[in-house]
């Protein structure tokens, strides 16, 4: 089955009056998968979400979700009727309890979960005795998780949905969208978040944005396979010419010692550095976290 994509954008930006929020947004979001995005405080996180659930116009720039046009209004409602959204505000009707919010909930969505709904319930560990608004944080964001999953949605767009849950919790909600993917080939999960590890948990693709741009965006697999860390050792300071070879895509030198990030290509660069004197060359592994630090990690733009 060959699903149109559950997320595109071409060229997106947002300006406020006082910060240019996004710069040209590109994103490609495979149907049936899940999408971390990742970026420091101000990146553009939230706003990127918000103009997907089309309750933030871009200043610029068109996009689809699950198919329909983000500039259209009675797409976007289309959009907002087939997508669960977790958003920032999660002290949604403070002074209901949950089985109040959940039987006005219900009726709206044709496909709702009540296994789901209970056992998530059950799972995240949701206080239901207790009115909303008396909720602690991660109250707050397990029990939005809970309407979120058992809505029967076909695309999750989520806003740090882990914001608040303790660690326990964190892993639970992490398994129950990582089986929701499974049980459902069409579903697409799109979230962002502040903690790497969970991204490279279960995320296939990651985006890093940083000041309203895409730094990086590919599969988790390919980092794990294709990206490396070379590290070479020269006699003296390293080569320039080594920053600039095909597949580098970040450079720190630090004595006599240099660090290339590589996407690819990296034969050729351990074989370059050998050739240009190097003492000893080394190619590791690396982690989101090294991907996240050397993209935005010396950034003071
Ligand atoms: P965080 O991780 O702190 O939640 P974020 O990556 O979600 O940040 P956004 O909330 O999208 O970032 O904000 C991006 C930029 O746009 C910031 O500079 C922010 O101050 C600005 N911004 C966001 N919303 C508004 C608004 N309604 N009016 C003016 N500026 C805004």
């Amino acid at each position: 089955m060959d699903l149109p994509p559950a997320i595109e954008t071409h060229g997106l930006s947002k300006r406020y009056k006082s910060a240019h929020a996004l710069r040209g947004l590109d994103l490609r979001v495979p149907a049936g998968s899940i999408y971390g995005l990742v970026g420091r405080n101000g990146a553009g996180k939230t706003t990127t979400i918000k103009i997907l659930m089309g309750l933030v116009h871009p200043t610029s720039g068109e996009g689809r979700v699950v198919g329909y046009r983000i500039d259209d209004v009675a797409d976007g409602r289309r959009i907002r009727r087939g997508t669960a959204y977790v958003g920032e505000d999660r002290a949604m009707w403070p002074d209901m309890t949950v089985s109040e919010v959940l039987a006005v909930s219900r009726p709206f969505f044709p496909r709702w979960r009540t296994d789901l709904e209970r056992e998530y319930l059950e799972a995240f560990e949701i206080p239901q005795q207790k009115r909303i608004g008396r909720f602690s944080k991660g109250a707050r964001s397990a029990f939005a998780m809970v309407l979120a999953l058992a809505r029967g949605a076909d695309l999750l767009l989520l806003d740090e949905p882990t914001e608040g849950l303790d660690p326990i919790l964190v892993e639970r909600v992490l398994q129950a969208l990582v089986r929701a993917v499974a049980d459902n080939p069409v579903l697409t999960v799109f979230f962002s978040s502040h903690r790497l590890f969970e991204v490279e948990r279960i995320a296939d693709r990651v985006g890093i944005l940083h000041d309203g741009r895409l730094l990086f965006d590919d599969s988790l697999d390919e980092l794990k396979t294709a990206y490396k860390r070379v590290v070479a050792t020269f006699d003296d300071a390293p080569p320039d010419a080594l920053r600039t070879l095909a597949g580098v895509l970040h450079a720190r030198a630090e004595g006599r010692m240099i660090s290339l990030l590589a996407s690819r290509h990296v034969d050729d660069i351990v074989a370059e550095s050998r050739a240009r004197g190097a003492r000893q060359v080394d190619a590791f592994p690396v982690s989101l976290n090294d991907i996240f630090l050397d993209a935005v990690g010396d950034r003071v733009d």
